[in-house]
């Protein structure tokens, strides 16, 4: 899992701040982020990870620093180029209308309306709607789901965009074990197509599990980047969310497993 080290990055920030109010949310951050690859963002909370993720789409613009797509900075992208390049699942899934599910996951076609591309609006809508397990759901008003239904049918539209970037801002949330484990599959798969995946996560171990690479993020700073074992100590994670933990490995992955010291 090295990813492809000679291809350019798919993102890259340098010194990128975000500063509002006298306040910075993150601050002189330098990373970059690779095709090919799930990117796993983790800290606590507050630390600045919507707000980084808001940065890398493009959505938010850095106060100072730069950041670029495809060796672009963010702030010479249209909006619709942007759209069709990266793909963002934000933090509440808020859809304001009534919209059914199906509709929802089609808004995700958007982007490519009046291209070549919309030849394939059936297909990635159907493969979007069978991968996150929804098809009982399409018919469905959105908003009376269920918080982890509503999480699964938002990536849904994200996954129909299509994007070769794509920016996960905690998407297992509110899913259950099994749905948790499926969508960090499928942010694998994206990254094996050749995708970048950057995937907000609190579970460590998940990230862990799943990422090529973790990035722990602390009061706007970026404190560690590197493989989950580099990152990933007892030590950092202590400091870090300042509670004290033990890393186990799993039996069959070798990966690490982080789970709090407990006195009962
Ligand atoms: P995370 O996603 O890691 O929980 P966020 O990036 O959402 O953190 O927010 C980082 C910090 O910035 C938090 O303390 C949050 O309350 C604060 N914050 C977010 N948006 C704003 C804003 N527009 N103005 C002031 N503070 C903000
Ligand atoms: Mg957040």
């Amino acid at each position: 899992m090295t990813g492809f080290p000679n291809r350019p990055p798919a993102q890259r920030l340098e010194s990128a701040s975000y500063r509002i109010g006298g306040v910075s949310l993150v601050e002189g951050v330098t990373m970059d982020v690779r095709y090919g690859e799930v990117l796993a963002l983790v800290g606590p909370n507050g630390a600045g990870k919507s707000t980084l993720l808001g940065l890398l789409a493009g959505d938010l613009a850095p106060t100072e620093g730069a950041v670029s797509l495809d060796d672009r900075a963010l702030v010479d992208w249209i909006a619709k180029e942007l759209a069709r390049a990266r793909g963002v699942l934000l933090q509440a899934n808020q859809v304001a209308f009534s919209f059914t599910a199906r509709k929802v996951i089609e808004m995700g076609r958007a982007p490519w309306i009046g291209t070549d591309h919309s030849d394939d609006d059936p297909r990635a809508i159907a493969a979007a709607i069978a991968a996150t397990d929804v098809s009982h759901l399409t018919a469905r008003a959105f908003p009376t789901l269920s918080g982890g239904e509503k999480a699964r049918v938002s990536l849904a539209r994200v996954l129909a965009q299509d994007t070769r970037i794509v920016l996960l801002d905690e998407p297992t949330a509110a899913l259950d074990l099994r749905h948790q484990e499926e969508v960090m599959r499928i942010a694998r798969g994206l990254a094996a197509e050749g995708r970048a995946v950057i995937v907000v996560l609190h579970d460590l171990s998940l990230a862990a599990a799943y990422a090529d690479e973790v990035a722990i993020l602390a009061r706007g700073c970026l404190v560690a980047h590197g493989s989950p074992d580099e990152v990933l100590t007892a030590e950092r994670v202590e400091s870090v969310y300042d509670i004290p933990v033990r890393v186990l490995r799993d039996e069959d992955t070798g990966r690490p497993i982080i789970i709090p010291r407990r006195t009962h």
